[in-house]
């Protein structure tokens, strides 16, 4: 099997974090024609889907853009290959709104991972422009005041003028992790997933909590699975809005599996070549993993020894 791509980690610009202070030379940028802007119409981005070739952000021009939801400024994104300015906007509050250039359409980031609609470098840059969008749509007050907040540092900051405070976008950890027991692997199911898909156990990380231990917490919650060695392999920006999936595989240290029936459906050991045929989706039963995009789909390949 090759290796397919993992969603939203491609992106290969500059974020350019130490310009984001220098405000004149921001302002400057978003003047600048050369500067380009993606537009977001709630929380879909507008993508160039005709002419021949994969689709593409539909760059507007720089110039003069404004930020047209009050509260929510244009952030500064980064710069792209050719050293200009990369900006996004929220161009309207849902998606219902038309994009305005004919050729554009407004698709969800899932559709656009799911279906690998756009460059890995694009995916990754709509990612973190959507993640940063969202957080000012939900923090345009003072959490601590009340006060409405300004937005500075390109998008990266929000400063409270009443209190002094200044506020940070967020990103919340989500630990998922397949557990193995010798060559069986847990899995399981929450209701809302599509027909026939197991995945990794996951939950967000709690205050004081090392990722291990969250690991290990959400599996016993879950499962009744205590997990012993929990080892690092690799995480993923999840943009719903601002999720960090940090991927683990675990050592069960008991085999009994006491399903939470509130959290999941069904928890279940799978042996490693029933395993080995839902990710080939050749599962006797149509049982399934999710899509490579996801990094459940990795975690299994790594548990598996198919990397
Ligand atoms: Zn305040």
């Amino acid at each position: 099997m090759s290796k397919p791509a993992l969603g939203y980690v491609g992106a290969a610009h500059d974020r350019a974090a130490e310009r984001r202070g220098d405000s004149e030379w921001l302002a400057a940028r978003l003047a600048d024609p050369l500067s380009r802007v993606i537009d977001f119409h709630g929380d879909r981005p507008a993508i160039a889907v005709e002419g021949p070739g994969t689709p593409t952000v539909a760059w507007s021009r720089g110039g003069a853009v404004a930020a047209p939801v009050e509260g929510v400024p244009v952030v500064f994104v980064g710069l792209g290959d050719d050293g200009n300015a990369l900006f996004a906007r929220l161009a309207s509050e849902t998606a219902e709104a038309s994009p305005g250039a004919g050729e554009a359409k407004l698709i969800d980031l899932r559709s656009l991972a799911m279906q690998g609609l756009l460059p890995a470098a694009d995916l990754g840059l709509v990612a973190q422009a959507r993640t940063l969008l969202a957080w000012h749509q939900r923090h345009r007050f003072c959490a601590n005041c009340g006060a409405a907040t300004v937005a500075v540092d390109g998008g990266y900051r929000r400063h409270c003028a009443s209190c002094g405070l200044d506020h940070f976008p967020r990103t919340d950890p989500v630990a998922i992790i397949v557990v193995k027991d010798g060559e069986r692997l847990l899995l399981g199911r929450q209701r809302q997933f599509a027909p026939g898909v197991y995945s990794a156990l996951a939950g967000f990380m709690e205050p004081g909590e090392t990722i291990e231990d969250c690991a290990r917490r959400e599996v016993f919650e879950e499962a009744g699975i205590r997990v012993g060695k929990v080892t690092y392999h690799a995480s993923q920006p999840w943009p719903f809005p601002a999720n960090l999936m940090i991927g683990l595989l675990g050592e069960a240290l008991n085999s009994d599996i006491v399903v939470d029936q509130v959290e999941l459906e069904d928890a279940r050991w799978f042996t490693r070549d029933e395993a080995l045929a839902m990710l080939a989706d050749t599962h006797p039963d149509g049982l399934k993993v999710p899509t490579p995009m996801a990094i459940a789909h990795h975690l299994l390949r790594a548990a598996l020894g198919v990397d």
